[in-house]
């Protein structure tokens, strides 16, 4: 019912050559994939590139942030407009590295998620717990506040079309991934959260992505679990051979 999706996320890295090889394999790897929505955030200077290679493909463009202003005076930042003009349909929203090096709160969050959907921009938004957090057991209440602080006054049709992501902070680019039974446990909670928020269909209907450190070696058992969605992947999407065999989990 609900479609997966691996996202691979380049952060700052690859230049346009490094890019062009990358999309390149990638591209060739996955041809055959009809059931997995793929898709690829590289970093903004190799979007351009990046989406002329996607042209009649099955991987879709995503963007790593974007300003929730329209336009304006903010020297260095990007808008909607100019991401669904390179050919972005996906943007991520409040990565666990954006809150923590730019100072993204549930509020930004919350801004930048209104003016995506407004664009008809999907949004990936990002929420999970510090190693810290999960340590002294608030690791529900801090997700539960990132969902409901994220995703205020979102109405219930524009609900469906969010894809969240789980991302234990802990689990982010140290190799340590979460047990299946815990990132279960938490895509599990936050289902219930959103049924909370919007209703049980709203709910059945969004995606709910896991990342940290996700690599071909334990996708397919997280893929296993009946609330994970897909998979949000940093290291790993480096590589056209790892991230095409994330694709192809079994
Ligand atoms: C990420 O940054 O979204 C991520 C999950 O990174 P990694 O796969 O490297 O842990």
């Amino acid at each position: 019912m609900r479609r997966p999706i691996a996202a691979g996320n380049w952060k700052m890295n690859n230049n346009i050559d490094e890019s062009e090889k990358l999309i390149v394999d990638l591209k060739a790897l996955v041809k055959d994939v009809e059931d997995v929505e793929i898709v690829v955030a590289p970093p903004f200077t190799a979007l351009s590139m990046v989406s002329s290679r996607l042209i009649g493909t099955n991987i879709k463009l995503a963007s790593q942030n974007m300003h929730f202003e329209s336009s304006g005076a903010y020297t260095g930042e990007v808008s909607v407009n100019m991401l669904v003009d390179v050919g972005c349909e996906y943007v991520i929203i409040g990565h666990s590295e954006r809150r923590a090096y730019f100072a993204e709160t549930n509020d930004t969050v919350n801004k930048k998620l209104k003016t995506a959907m407004n664009n008809d921009l999907t949004p990936i938004v990002c929420v999970g717990e510090t190693l810290a957090q999960r340590e002294s057991d608030k690791a529900f209440e801090v997700i539960e506040g990132q969902i409901k602080q994220g995703l205020s006054g979102i109405s219930v049709e524009d609900a469906e079309k969010i894809v969240v992501a789980y991302e234990p902070i802990w689990a982010i680019g140290t190799g340590k991934t979460a047990t299946k039974e815990q990132a279960q446990e938490v895509h599990a909670f936050i289902r219930k959260t959103l049924t909370a928020m919007f209703s049980d269909n709203a709910a059945a209907a969004i995606r709910i992505l896991y990342g940290g450190s996700v690599k071909p070696e334990n996708v397919d058992e997280l893929m296993l679990q009946e609330d994970i969605d897909g998979v949000l992947v940093g290291g790993a999407a480096l590589k056209a051979e790892s991230f095409a065999r994330i694709v192809k989990f079994q």
